[in-house]
């Protein structure tokens, strides 16, 4: 069986030439042919630049038409793309243009100056605009087993993994979110997500395997999603729960109701409050749930809005082309039992560049090991606990930090909340909380608060005010820099 599929842009130009595949809400239009066309020509200016097959392309950019072209044209060059996120530090990028052996960093204008800093050759976007288009060989096909991609995790629990994608990863992820979600001639795709993060990029991919325009947004602005829902037949939505959380006060405040056709608002990232989703259901929003990470491409655990008020706070069933277990300590853990959460699929990535010991501890026969915590129930549905480095054992008992930060932020007075461990001679550990007040309120109620709804052994013990909490460029919580600060203890507030 051959490994080959023809390039997926160039086959949407040749199926549906006319049919939109990106828009912008400034009004700029691309059909698919215009979109090869603009792919083809920049490969050849790449081509200029000395890009040739093999070549490996760094691309720092936020979310734009022309990142999306680039993407393509790299692929049809045959080169390895790597992304590199907006939001790190000069030093980070640095750090990830020499892990990944760039030979190129490409990016706009306004981020020249701070690029050149690291050290890496650097082209601007604008500049490849002015060079001659060489000729050079298109790859027509793509071979499913090569490395196209290389994006770094968020380096939530450490230092980032460059996690090496193929063709075949992206095809499988996009074809399995397609049997999961269904396909509509009319859908319409907006990711407010950046595409330096594996889940705005799989839809570029998606994009151009299914025929489906995306609407492209620089960033996210729940205003912009909003109209673009409203007004310009937006049909599907991914977001982070931040995200989720904003665009439903928006629709608060307008007194808005989405209209029947938008049919998927896919969240993922991390993990979501209950009472969001519960929010989310009386608002008619059909969120699917969903779990995923850098290493899987994307979502590979999905809930649809059909089970969401019926499993509540599940992220789901594994997708079609994937499977999912639960290892827990002696073998595989019975339903309702807490245990590793592993995957295995063909979305899912070989292994991280140049960096044998992390691929080879993250994987067991053939099944990654994502490092979170989690059980499913006795229907198979997934419910995510927390990640195994971040769970406080307190007196013998599991505690996760996620279930408490949930409760605690479901308070009024509370906006955002985060749990770690703290060592305690009599218990081991014990949970300690961090919070940032929405408004004023005494421990003495959220320990009320607490006791109603949470077993005495999950109740914090030790509870500090801060003004926010620290988060990585992917704004997900680091819950290690609190605990370097207990460790610090400077004044608690118990
Ligand atoms: P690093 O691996 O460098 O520490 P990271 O794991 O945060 O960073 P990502 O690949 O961006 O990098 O994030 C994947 C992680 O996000 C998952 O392993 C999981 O911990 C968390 N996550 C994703 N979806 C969910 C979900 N539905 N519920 C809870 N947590 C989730
Ligand atoms: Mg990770």
């Amino acid at each position: 069986m051959s490994d080959k599929i023809p390039h997926w842009l160039q086959k949407q130009a040749e199926l549906s030439p006319n049919r939109l595949a990106a828009e912008t809400p400034e009004g700029r239009k691309l059909t698919f042919r215009q979109l090869h066309e603009a792919a083809d020509n920049a490969a050849g200016r790449l081509v200029t630049l000395g890009i040739t097959k093999g070549s490996r392309v760094a691309v720092l950019s936020p979310n734009s038409v022309d990142m999306i072209v680039l993407i393509h044209a790299l692929s049809y060059i045959g080169a390895t793309l790597i992304l590199l996120n907006t939001r790190l530090t000069i030093s980070e990028w640095t750090y990830q243009l020499q892990d990944s052996e760039a030979d190129l960093l490409l990016a706009p204008a306004a981020y020249e100056q701070a690029a050149r800093e690291t050290g890496a050759a650097v082209c601007t976007m604008e500049n490849l605009g002015q060079q001659a288009v060489s000729a050079y060989t298109r790859c027509t096909e793509l071979s499913l087993d090569n490395v196209f991609s290389i994006i770094y995790t968020s380096g939530t629990t450490g230092n980032p993994k460059g996690v090496e994608h193929t063709y075949g990863n992206h095809w499988w992820s996009a074809i399995g979110s397609a049997l999961n979600l269904g396909l509509s001639q009319h859908d319409k795709w907006l990711s407010p997500l950046p595409m330096f993060h594996v889940g705005g990029l799989s839809t570029i991919f998606k994009s151009a395997i299914y025929g489906m325009p995306l609407y492209v947004t620089k960033s996210f602005d729940e205003q912009t999603v909003q109209t673009a829902i409203m007004q310009h037949g937006v049909t599907i939505v991914s977001v982070v729960t931040v995200m989720l959380q904003r665009l439903l006060r928006l629709q608060e405040r307008d007194g808005v109701t989405y209209p029947e056709t938008f049919r998927c608002m896919l969240l993922g990232g991390g993990p979501a409050p209950l009472h969001l989703l519960q929010e989310a259901k009386t608002r008619a929003i059909p969120v699917f749930q969903s779990y995923g990470m850098t290493e899987t491409a994307s979502q590979i655990v999905t809930l649809s809005p059909e089970d969401s008020l019926r499993k509540l706070g599940s992220a789901g069933k594994a997708l079609v082309p994937a499977q999912l277990r639960i290892k827990g300590t002696f073998g595989l853990a019975q339903p309702e039992e807490a245990g590793e959460i592993q995957v295995k699929g063909p979305m899912i990535t070989n292994g991280y560049y140049r960096n044998a010991d992390a691929t080879a501890s993250a994987f067991q026969d053939g099944w990654l090991a994502t490092g979170d915590i989690g059980y499913t129930d006795r229907e198979g549905y997934l419910y995510v606990l927390d990640r195994r480095k971040d769970l406080i054992i307190s007196g013998g008992e599991n505690v996760y930090p996620a279930e408490v930060e949930n409760i605690l932020s479901g308070h009024p007075s509370i906006q955002e909340a985060a749990v770690v461990g703290k060592a305690d001679a009599r218990w081991g550990m014990v949970p300690a909380a961090f919070l940032v007040k929405q408004q004023e309120v005494s421990i003495e109620e959220l320990q009320a608060y607490c006791e109603q709804r949470l077993a005495r052994y999950k109740i914090p013990k030790n509870w500090h005010w801060v003004e926010q909490l620290p988060r990585n460029a992917s704004n997900k919580l680091m819950r290690y820099k609190l605990q370097e600060l207990l460790k610090e203890d400077s004044g608690s507030c118990s």
